[in-house]
């Protein structure tokens, strides 16, 4: 299914060279009326077991780096976990003291928002275990933890929810030398107790360095809200839509004071995790990444939830990252990064090399991405980091054909679609850059002299 629909794609490709792109509106029709199909399959309707090794090729051509810095990495995902809901981005109510006290302390290295390449959990934590956009997966290069375990890792994978039967996720996130997921609890699958009992248990570290993904679902509408942390009310579960009262505005707010408890309830689940990881010795040397598979829509538009938009809050994730035990440079950015910039940015930290098919770029380098690109179902779009006045933010909607370009530094809630004020050859660029990285590599600036 895999080969035919790279197949499928390349034969869009080939159609759109032969056409005169620059003639008519809506440039995606005149390439081919069947594009919007062949796009929209994506990769959730491949067998995932195929999405578990490389097929051939760059596994064998990856040569390790014979001299790195073989530090723990600790990799926390919370999910659906929305920066702009977090006190330490500069939401208003005190949702993560944790962190904000970490950042007080000077213990954040490198505090920035950054942008998923989908919506939901399978595309977003295959982004981060890839460095690669969802039209580039599955992808021919090793993942991260191949790259570790190839650098004498171990990869330990310790996961809160349902990873096992969800898409086969545990397999497409391995190899693993140990699997641990919320299917295996004995209360509630999506319970980060049980995430935190799991990690109290962990023998002591030994030595051998290594790669551990936790997996977190205080944030997500469905993970259990534990008493002492909630804090804001009244609540709503915006995934029961009978519950919520039938009052819009009062339907957002009970909805938000839910979400914002779970955030809560994340950033103490983060100190505990780090209080027993650090008691154990695996911080002694380490990195530790937080970050998140995909942001949340909390009604803006008209939308509860995620995995239905490539809106902003549905995009919009923390990436954060702690050094214990080593000293460095903070790690500044003033781009929006990606999150297949993250598994570039941890082996960074390691003075490892990436892997040549990797899409996303350490952001302790010089090298920017020019595009970054996102796709949710039917809508796929870019950022487009060219412009120094700001970043442009540029979606279709491959049914509707309906086109959207917002500024996000003026426009953050995404109220007002300018597309119509987008120079045409500008917008004619974009609409290439989507056919065309359909089966090629983004393009990339070369480092500032
Ligand atoms: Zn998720």
């Amino acid at each position: 299914m895999i080969a035919a629909s790279l197949v499928s794609g390349y034969r869009i490709y080939e159609a759109k060279e032969g056409l005169n792109i620059g003639t008519a509106e809506p440039v995606m029709l005149a390439l081919n009326p069947s594009f919007a199909n062949a796009v929209s399959t994506s990769i959730w309707q491949h067998s995932p077991s195929s999405l578990t090794r490389p097929p051939t090729g760059e596994l064998e051509e990856y040569l390790p780096s014979e001299v790195f810095s073989p530090r723990n990495v600790i990799l926390i995902v919370g999910d659906a976990l929305r920066a702009s809901r977090m006190s330490l981005f500069g939401h208003d109510r005190k949702t993560t003291p944790f962190l904000d006290a970490m950042h007080d302390s000077g213990n954040l290295h490198l505090t920035t928002r950054a942008h998923s390449i989908c919506s939901e959990s399978f595309c977003g934590l295959l982004g981060l275990s890839t460095a690669r956009f969802v039209h580039q997966i599955p992808s021919t290069s090793p993942n991260l933890a191949q790259v570790l375990r190839m650098h004498g890792y171990r990869v330990e994978l310790i996961l809160g929810g349902d990873h096992t039967n969800f898409y086969g996720l545990a397999d497409a996130l391995g190899p693993y030398d140990s699997f641990w997921d919320g299917t295996m609890s004995n209360g509630y699958l999506n319970n980060d107790r049980a995430v935190l009992e799991k990690a109290a248990n962990l023998p002591a570290f030994r030595g051998t360095p290594i790669l551990m993904q936790f997996h977190l679902m205080s944030s997500h509408a469905l993970g259990q809200r534990n008493e002492p942390f909630v804090s804001f009310s009244p609540v709503a579960n915006y995934y029961l839509r009978h519950r919520l009262p039938a009052d819009p505005g009062q339907a957002q707010e009970w909805s938000r004071n839910f979400y914002d408890n779970g955030v809560l309830q994340l950033d103490h689940t983060v100190k505990e995790l780090l209080k027993t990881l650090e008691n154990l010795g695996y911080l002694q040397n380490s990195i530790v990444v937080i970050t998140s598979d995909h942001g949340e829509m909390l009604g803006e538009h008209g939308i509860f939830g995620h995995a239905f938009t490539v809106r902003q809050p549905a995009l919009d994730i923390p990436l954060i990252l702690m050094r214990f035990g080593f000293q460095g440079e903070p790690i500044a950015t003033d781009r929006l990064p990606s999150q297949a910039d993250v598994a570039p940015t941890i082996l960074a930290e390691l003075d490892i090399q990436p892997p040549a098919g990797w899409s996303g770029r350490a952001l302790q380098g010089a090298e920017t991405l020019d595009f970054s690109f996102f796709q949710q179902a039917e809508e796929i779009g870019l950022f487009d980091h060219r412009d120094e006045a700001g970043i442009w933010k540029f979606w279709i909607n491959m049914k509707s054909q309906q086109q959207y370009a917002y500024r996000l530094e003026t426009d953050p809630s995404e109220d007002q679609n300018v597309v119509q004020e987008v120079p045409y050859a500008l917008r004619q660029e974009w609409m290439e850059l989507l056919v065309r990285d359909r089966l090629r590599s983004p393009a990339v600036s070369e480092p500032a002299p």
